[in-house]
């Protein structure tokens, strides 16, 4: 193709393109110009500590959907809470890298504390699980130097305030990926900025346990003054308004670590158990137990009756003075049961016990019972994990179908546009054609 052809063509574009590209161009250049003005108008102070509240997700990416609540809308009105409640402090500057629903990328918002010389940032989240046992609250730090030990002491506090509250404390932790380096990009890349960074995550939208902390019209705005008080308490600040002042308030640093402060990725070095009573009638069992993970912590125990195939839901692990937490829980009806207790770590490792108990427990009327359990040898099957299994299966696919709307809408602009430019792009072509054929015709003629 000469340059005439590429020349003629600008021409056709032109002529009969020209705003559709320039209307692209603007919806284009839309977002970037409102960020820019976001980042230009926020001047620093000098001597004020400066904290970034990110609001986690946003845009088309909505984070955890589950049964009405929605993460990004979540961390947008704690975020906001948390800026309103720090502003009532002295000698802190709070900018939010997000005020409204847009897309923004991980290392955009790395970069923004960076543009401001954060001292802290702290990303906000909600959390959720695919199986819907999790539940508690827990922090992820930097597993590296003065990141690590500024993450370290700041959610040691954070944890302090919201454990305080009921929440079941899931732990500080740090995660790495496969080259070793921080593996939550917002983390990994603050990191490389050496701007501490904390991802908190207040608690699980899909568990039972976490129901308490999660109420919409309270919790978003509530997570938002503690994670404050949890600011202002590390950095000890004072406040007039509030009448409080945690200038005096002293915690012991974190030293800075040498190397990487890696996750435990080994299994608790331990699970032992006994059962102390079955009851034949009723299919309680009752027992104690008892885990040490020498590396990091015990978080929660499980049962299984299947022998170990599956597990049901975790409880607490909080051990007694002499170190033994107590368990009952209910064999289920009508099937032979193979108990097994296991105890997991807070970064998921499961270690878990020999067969503690093998039977069956009918706790039905007898000659009902005995046609029960001829039943039951002819089919061994988990009838009561499959359906659950199908039921998580339906609450995931609805979870997915909600976040693919939200992806549609964007999809559809993406798809007219791309149908436009198509379309115009056809004319043009058949244009030139046509014009070509005419212009030869013409010289043709000529000759
Ligand atoms: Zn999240």
């Amino acid at each position: 193709m000469g340059l005439g052809v590429v020349k003629r063509i600008m021409k056709r574009i032109m002529k009969y393109g020209l705003m559709p590209f320039l209307i692209l161009m603007v919806m284009l250049c839309f977002p970037i110009t409102l960020n820019a003005t976001e980042i230009t108008e926020k001047s620093v102070s000098e001597n004020a500590i400066v904290v970034v509240i990110d609001p986690g997700h946003g845009g088309k990416n909505a984070g955890a959907i589950y049964g009405g609540y929605i993460e990004k809308t979540l961390t947008l009105n704690t975020a906001k809470a948390v800026k309103e409640e720090l502003e009532k402090y002295d000698g802190i500057k709070v900018y939010l890298t997000r005020d409204s629903d847009v897309d923004m990328e991980l290392g955009e918002r790395a970069a923004f504390a960076k543009e401001v010389d954060a001292d802290l940032l702290l990303s906000l989240h909600y959390n959720m699980s695919e199986l819907h046992k999790l539940f508690g609250t827990e922090c992820w730090i930097s597993a590296f130097g003065r990141c690590y030990a500024v993450g370290k002491d700041f959610s040691t506090i954070e944890l302090e305030i919201l454990t305080k509250e009921g929440l079941y404390d899931r732990g500080i932790k740090t995660r790495l990926n496969s080259r070793g380096t921080d593996y939550y990009g917002i983390i990994r890349s603050s990191t490389e900025n050496d701007i501490p960074a904390v991802i908190i995550e207040h608690c699980h939208l899909d568990q039972e346990n976490d129901k308490p902390y999660m109420d919409h019209n309270v919790w978003p705005q509530k997570y938002g003054v503690l994670d404050a008080t949890a600011v202002a308490r590390y950095f000890g600040l004072k406040s007039e308004q509030l009448g409080v002042d945690y200038s005096n308030e002293v915690h012991e640093a974190t030293a800075v670590p040498d190397g990487k402060v890696s996750p435990d990725d080994t299994p608790p070095e331990w699970c032992e158990a006994e059962v102390t009573e079955v009851d034949e009638e009723t299919g309680m069992i009752r027992g104690k137990l008892s885990a040490y993970d020498p590396d990091s912590r015990i978080l929660y125990y499980t049962v299984s009756f299947d022998g170990g195939k599956t597990f049901g839901e975790y409880y607490r692990y909080e051990p007694d003075e002499n170190g033994d937490v107590y368990f009952e829980v209910q064999a289920p009806d009508k099937k032979r049961t193979r108990l097994i207790v296991a105890a997991l770590n807070i970064y998921g490792g499961l270690s878990q016990t020999e067969l503690l108990y093998e039977g069956w427990l009918n706790y039905l009327p007898d000659e009902e019972a005995v046609e029960e359990t001829i039943v039951i040898t002819r089919q061994p099957t988990g009838l009561d994990e499959a359906s659950k299994k199908l039921d998580e299966t339906d609450v995931m696919n609805e979870d997915a179908g909600a976040s693919k709307r939200v992806q549609s809408v964007f999809g559809f602009v993406l798809w007219v546009l791309f149908f436009g430019f198509s379309i115009l792009s056809i004319g043009v072509a058949w244009k030139y054609f046509i014009d070509k054929k005419w212009r030869k015709n013409k010289e043709n003629d000529k000759n």
